[in-house]
């Protein structure tokens, strides 16, 4: 563009132009449509991202235009996960309360390295850390890191976990490393998530040292098939198996492992909630006999993305082992959010989540979990009564696997269902076997989404059998 002004003019200029208001309500627009969208984007709207293509500019461009463009060829792009069926993958939507406060927080743009960056920041991770100890029932000594999710939590855990297994047989990693240290065992389930395996290669451990345990027909660790621990080992968990929803039987397995030195931790993504719950606590019981825990804000709690805490009652197994220093330092009274994550600066992602707890309340946090529940043994019981799809796990929590008679034609309805656009679900496989996975994960589901999806996925299957006639 023609500017005789320098960037910086431009930039105070802007400061105070309508380009937050214009941002603002094109935002607005978008989320007065969120429950009426396509779920998914049209063919045309994705062809349409061509316009974002083409060489780093070299000229500087007008504010307006770029919120415009982003308005007029981003936002048909966009999966409306926010809406109420989309049940792809384990996604949450935004409890708008949370979303709003997130806008907010955008203009203060905050980073929560040191108490001193950001006094809101400490005083909100200290909250939302005592308020996840009492919701989650564990020690009172917990320490949480406010991190981008459950694949940086369970990174962190492990981490907390090398640090504390190496150190009680008189090997300190964060000095020497991993070279020549003492072995460590590593302890999973066939099932472990992904997430967990990265997590493992990420800390050194290597894949290929796991002491793989079977699981049962959900998913979950068969208990008698665990080895024999002791304190070099690290025994890792699943609250919420990413299929079926199922989880490890914490109450026969923790204490057991504990007291035979092992770490424990969990990976509660998204199951960690049903603690938050009283009719679906059951599920979490023994869960507190860990010593870390990963958990999500942005699947089961409704933050926005991104959002996950790691929990870890050795607080100083934790510390050390993301702790990094330096002369510029100043530590503060209170909290400094770095000594917890593996990042030193980091958008203050707690203010969110404050927002959705404070919100909710614990009974609000009850609610949103038992409707994700109530609204998967909806989707279940009526996919049961329609001819040709069948439901193959136990729905303890917001998970829903289901096939049709062959993989065939499995795939050719996910295909179908996800071309209808009425709802979003996404294929997986499940005891060899080709399955659609259905995850409930948004407050704004109700039952007449779930309803509306069943007669897609009835839809979907009647054009699958007609088209192979
Ligand atoms: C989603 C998920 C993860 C990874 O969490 P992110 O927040 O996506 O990083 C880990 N474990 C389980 C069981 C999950 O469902």
């Amino acid at each position: 563009m023609n500017n005789n002004k320098s960037n910086q003019d431009r930039m105070f200029s802007d400061l105070r132009s309508d380009i937050f208001q214009k941002a603002e309500s094109y935002g607005l627009e978008y989320l007065s449509q969120v429950l009426n969208r396509n779920v998914f984007p049209t063919q045309q709207a994705l062809a349409e991202l061509n316009q974002f293509e083409g060489p780093m500019p070299s000229q500087s461009s007008d504010a307006n235009e770029i919120i415009d463009s982003l308005h007029q060829f981003g936002s048909p792009a966009t999966v409306t996960t926010s809406g109420g069926r989309y049940f792809g993958f384990v996604t949450g939507s935004a409890v708008p309360a949370s979303l709003a406060a997130k806008n907010l927080s955008i203009f203060w743009d905050q980073v929560s390295a040191l108490q001193v960056m950001s006094p809101i920041s400490s005083k909100l991770e200290t909250v939302v850390e005592n308020w996840l100890i009492e919701l989650f029932g564990l020690p009172p000594h917990t320490a949480a890191g406010f991190v981008s999710g459950s694949s940086m939590a369970n990174f962190c855990g492990l981490a907390a976990a090398r640090y504390r297994v190496l150190k009680n047989q008189g090997w300190d990693i964060t000095e020497k490393g991993l070279f020549d240290a003492p072995k460590i065992r590593i302890v999973t389930g066939r099932h472990a998530h992904s997430t967990i395996l990265k997590a493992i290669s990420l800390v050194g451990l290597g894949k290929n040292n796991i002491e793989w345990v079977d699981v049962d027909d959900q998913g979950r660790i068969i208990p008698d098939m665990i080895p024999q621990l002791d304190s070099k080992s690290i025994l890792i968990l699943q609250a919420g198996n990413v299929n079926s929803g199922s989880f490890d039987n914490f109450k026969v397995i923790c204490q057991t492992a504990r007291e035979q030195g092992a770490w424990i931790h969990i990976d509660g993504a998204f199951g960690l909630w049903a603690q938050a719950t009283q009719k679906l606590k059951h599920l979490t019981d023994g869960s507190e006999f860990a010593h870390s825990w990963a958990v999500d804000g942005h699947k089961t709690l409704n933050t926005p993305y991104d959002s996950g805490v790691i929990l870890c009652e050795d607080k100083e197994a934790l510390m050390s082992s993301l702790h990094m220093t330096g002369g510029y330092i100043i530590a503060g009274k209170e909290r400094d959010g770095m000594f917890y994550t593996p990042e030193m600066s980091r958008r203050s992602r707690v203010i969110e989540f404050w927002a959705a707890l404070k919100y909710l309340g614990k009974d609000g946090v009850d609610e949103m979990v038992q409707g994700f529940h109530d609204r998967s043994l909806q989707f279940a019981n009526g996919l049961k009564k329609i001819k040709g799809f069948h439901v193959l796990n136990d729905v303890v929590f917001n998970q829903v696997l289901v096939r049709c008679d062959t993989d065939e034609i499995t795939d050719l309805t996910v295909a179908k269902i996800q071309e209808l656009r009425e709802c979003w679900v996404g294929g997986s496989t499940w005891q060899g076997k080709k399955v659609i996975r259905i995850s409930v994960c948004s407050w704004a589901t109700t039952e007449a989404d779930v309803e509306r999806s069943l007669r897609s996925f009835e839809k979907a299957l009647q054009l699958v059998l007609h088209d192979k006639d």
